[in-house]
């Protein structure tokens, strides 16, 4: 088989079968194919599409380049949530050690940031020590421990999409339904599980805006682990506005620590607990979702939830020091305000734009070996439908980054849309797929 060849099909808009497709993919796994033409291959994949057996095979190649790991001597049911990415969403954070706690087990293998929304591994890491590298048998061991682990994709776990993922990030190739479910299903079938709750993201922060579009993607995510006989449940979730108010690595991981401490951060809480309500009711530990979200917040609220964040920091050797006392980070250089420039109430926020803000301050990457600052970003206040007075803050921003502050203030203050009349708050929970 040839590349090229299999490029130009791509770009003709003919279809791979399984052997092209799995050549593809092994190929570029053992560093046989250069990224330049892997990015035109993913390019041709974002601008054309694959079918259904297309994408399973893609699923499949991009799966079987790693192991799947057997926790069967693991007593009890193991859960995950995925979410397709957004900007400051947080919620695992909160939610492994609230699920954690209520028995259910939670094997979590993440990714970094990708295009302009935050990545799991990157806000862990953030933490001084933490290691999101474990290997297989530090994995397991985890898990019996602490009841939750968070790692990232590795050399032998799904080691298809760490390579594949560090590539779309930087190539505009990452709103693609199949290049989305490879990734996301690739992970996911690799960790044990038994049930893995999705978070489809939908709105102008989201990967898909349209809602019709979030909807193809979970139907592609659940058809695809259903058919490795996950239990699986679909939760379509706004990204018109950021979730909670805090953007970028060490400030979520302060968030989340906040909110673990029982702060009630609406929109964030809100969605945090329908995650881990469905998770604790596919964990047999809940009769319905409804029950789940009612031991979910016990966990936050009896302070269990953020002991078993400590303990799982200490297992993967990070600074508990640090989450005790927030106010021992490092601090930016430059901290600056951005204030209303007109009164009225707040109507909508372009989110995609908040997002790359952030990551132009320093928060995510513009090349695969861009480094990032963990101590950058956006406290972002106000909530769509919030009145507003002129001179109001609107966000903070952190950043080491000088030349960055005065265009970062300029895109956040043209990403906003004013009214004289009130617009009603999104709703958070858009739809939950059974
Ligand atoms: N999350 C993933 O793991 N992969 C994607 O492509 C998008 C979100």
């Amino acid at each position: 088989m040839n590349v090229i060849e299999l490029i130009k099909k791509k770009r003709d808009r003919i279809s791979l079968s399984r052997e092209e497709i799995f050549f593809l993919i092994n190929n570029y796994t053992k560093g046989k194919i250069p990224d330049y033409q892997f990015s035109a291959f993913l390019m041709a994949v974002l601008l054309n599409g694959m079918n259904s057996d297309e994408t399973t095979a893609l699923t499949e190649a991009m799966l079987y380049s790693g192991k799947i790991i057997d926790l069967s001597n693991i007593k009890g049911i193991k859960v995950d949530k995925h979410s397709t990415g957004g900007v400051g969403d947080k919620t695992s954070l909160i939610l492994a050690p609230i699920v954690a706690t209520a028995g259910v087990k939670v094997p979590m293998i993440s990714g970094r940031g990708l295009g302009h929304s935050g990545g799991t591994l990157d806000k862990l890491e953030s933490i001084f020590g933490f290691r999101t590298d474990l290997n297989l048998t530090q994995y397991i061991s985890a898990i019996k421990k602490t009841g939750a682990v968070m790692i990232g994709q590795t050399k032998s776990i799904a080691p298809a999409d760490k390579l594949i993922y560090a590539l779309r990030d930087v190539t505009a190739t990452v709103e693609s339904i199949p290049l989305i479910t490879g990734s996301v299903m690739s992970k996911k079938l690799a960790e044990g599980i038994d049930g893995l709750v999705l978070d489809i993201k939908t709105g102008s922060g989201a990967f898909m805006r349209e809602f019709k579009d979030a909807k193809r993607l979970a139907d592609s995510l659940i058809n695809t682990a259903k058919s490795f006989d996950k239990n699986v449940i679909g939760i379509i979730t706004d990204m018109n506005q950021p979730l909670g108010n805090y953007i970028g690595n060490w400030l979520e991981v302060v968030e989340s620590v906040k909110a673990l401490q029982g702060d009630e951060i609406h929109d964030l809480m809100k969605v945090t607990h329908t995650l881990s309500g469905a998770m604790i009711f596919l964990g047999n530990k809940a009769g319905s979702i409804e029950e789940g979200i009612e031991i979910s917040k016990k966990m936050i609220s009896s302070g269990k939830a953020f002991d078993k964040f400590l303990e799982i920091v200490k297992m993967q050797n990070g600074d508990t020091s640090i989450i005790k006392d927030l106010s021992k980070y490092p601090k930016s250089k430059y901290v600056e305000k951005v204030v209303a420039s007109k009164s009225g109430y707040f109507e909508s926020v372009n989110n995609y734009e908040i997002g790359m803000s952030a990551l132009e301050l320093g928060a995510g990457r513009l090349t695969k070996d861009d480094k990032i600052d963990p101590k950058a970003g956006i406290i972002f206040y106000p909530k769509i439908g919030d009145k507003i007075k002129k001179g109001d803050i609107i966000a903070e921003l952190f950043t080491d980054k000088k030349n960055k502050i005065e265009p970062t203030k300029e895109r956040i203050t043209q990403s906003l849309v004013f009214n004289k009349k009130q617009t009603s708050r999104p709703k958070l929970i858009k739809k939950i797929i059974l």
